[in-house]
């Protein structure tokens, strides 16, 4: 017998017979003799669509607000499916949030998980009932009012109720049968991945590859949480994010884990910006101040005639308004020229553990992209990723490119997408 957290996401959540299957599958893992802690979505794409509605009374929706709409869709999954797994003879019991003892800090939309008292989940999974708990939502320890984890945050919510539970296992259920060497919904020729490392999978997951939440296996790699990601739809076994690599692993999966593209961020450049100490920091400093995070940032040399230069970062393209007002009001200050806001780019990045002892990734990745006439306007590295931003329109070819160039496209088939919108 073990105690084990399972998280249901929205595809596999999106209509009565998706919740039926789901409670069927979870009653089963309850009947093999283990405790059951389930955290699930909101049904479908109902984040998406209360998020439209919001928008649709108003361009700019205080935060408190808008996380208190957006939690309402996991409270309707987390009834309904409390109440078909009720019907189907095992007793459930449905938590919010707050009621499973999930606090935060204060950012509403991204807030932070700051400490995890499950008492009330403990009390009723040890009373032999199935918990059912609300992902993505948390109350603030100052405010007390009720928040959320960013998009996708329901993985976070798992893995942290896993951890301070301490679950044997954290089981990730999705629309597809386990993490890819890349996005199947768009690479078709995807491969399955046996086991990736948390190392790996937090650039995969900084990449854009969606399907695990950034900050959930940042937390799985802090506590040494094994998690299982696999599909609600089918038995197949999945892919586990471990610690290291079981040895006698493949060669590619030593060296290339897999591609992530990215069609979320924008391009901000700030053009003229006067080559001076203490000038980026400013700038960036300002950007800090608002809670806007920035990815990748290149400064060119500046001209010797003028001594100015050309600062470009990428951001989402969620945050790029708000960017560019702060950066408008410290123009005068800083004394830039202009700013340049462009949010057709794409970015495609490649991951492996394997690149740290293999030279010549670099120059066959971009070998790639110049046989496959994709430009490259920015670059980023560190140590097992190489990251660069093209045209948004060529970014899937160039994200096929790379996957052959690198002997991961699989004569399997085995990249089925079950559900989902894709959204
Ligand atoms: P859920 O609603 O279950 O949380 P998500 O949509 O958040 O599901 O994540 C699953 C999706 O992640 C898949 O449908 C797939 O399109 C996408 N994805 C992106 N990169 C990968 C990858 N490397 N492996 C598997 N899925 C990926
Ligand atoms: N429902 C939330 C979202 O769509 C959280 C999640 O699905 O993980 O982002
Ligand atoms: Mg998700």
């Amino acid at each position: 017998m073990g105690l084990i957290v399972q998280k249901f996401g929205g595809s596999s959540v999106a209509d009565a017979e998706g919740l039926k299957r789901v409670a069927a599958r979870i009653v089963a893992t309850k009947k093999a003799g283990n405790q059951v802690v389930v955290v699930v979505s909101a049904m479908g794409d109902t984040t998406d669509e209360l998020i439209d509605l919001a928008n649709q009374v108003s361009p700019i929706p205080p935060g408190r607000e808008l996380d208190m709409l957006l939690t309402a869709g996991e409270r309707i999954s987390m009834a309904l499916l409390a109440i078909a797994i009720n019907n189907l003879g095992f007793e459930a019991l449905s938590f919010t949030g707050s009621q499973a003892g999930v606090i935060t800090d204060s950012t509403h939309g991204k807030a932070r998980i700051i400490d995890v008292t499950p008492g009330r989940i403990r009390e009723a999974i040890d009373a032999g009932s199935i918990a059912i708990v609300a992902g993505f939502q948390g109350i603030s320890q100052d405010t007390n009012d009720i928040t959320t984890l960013g998009r996708g945050g329901s993985d976070t919510t798992a893995v942290a109720l896993a951890a301070a539970l301490e679950a044997d296992v954290c089981e990730i259920y999705t629309d597809v049968d386990g993490i890819f060497s890349a996005d199947p919904r768009a690479i078709p020729a995807a491969r399955k991945l046996k086991t990736v490392t948390y190392e790996e999978m937090l650039e995969l997951a900084a990449a854009g590859a969606k399907v695990l939440h950034l900050r959930c296996v940042e937390y799985a790699r802090r506590f040494k949480l094994p998690i299982h990601v696999r599909s609600s739809f089918s038995p197949l076994e999945g892919t586990w994010v471990v610690e290291n690599h079981p040895e006698g692993g493949t060669m590619e999966q030593a060296i290339i884990a897999g591609v992530a593209h990215d069609k979320s961020e924008a391009k901000v450049t700030i053009v003229g910006v006067p080559d001076r100490t203490g000038v980026a920091a400013r700038i960036f400093q300002a950007l800090a101040d608002n809670d806007l995070n920035i990815d990748m940032i290149v400064q060119n040399v500046s001209a010797a005639a003028t001594g100015l230069t050309d600062i470009s970062f990428t951001l989402p393209k969620a945050d790029g308004a708000e960017a560019t007002t702060v950066l408008k009001k410290i123009q005068g200050e800083v004394g830039f020229a202009s700013i340049q806001y462009d949010d057709t780019i794409g970015k495609l990045s490649l991951v492996g553990a394997g690149m740290r002892s293999h030279p010549g990734v670099t120059a066959t990745f971009f070998a790639a992209m110049a046989e496959a006439g994709v430009n490259i306007e920015m670059i980023s590295t560190s140590e097992i990723r190489i990251s660069v931003i093209v045209r948004e329109g060529d970014l899937e070819r160039a994200a096929q490119a790379a996957h052959t160039a690198f002997g991961l496209d699989s004569d399997q088939n085995e990249a089925v997408v079950y559900g989902g919108t894709g959204r």
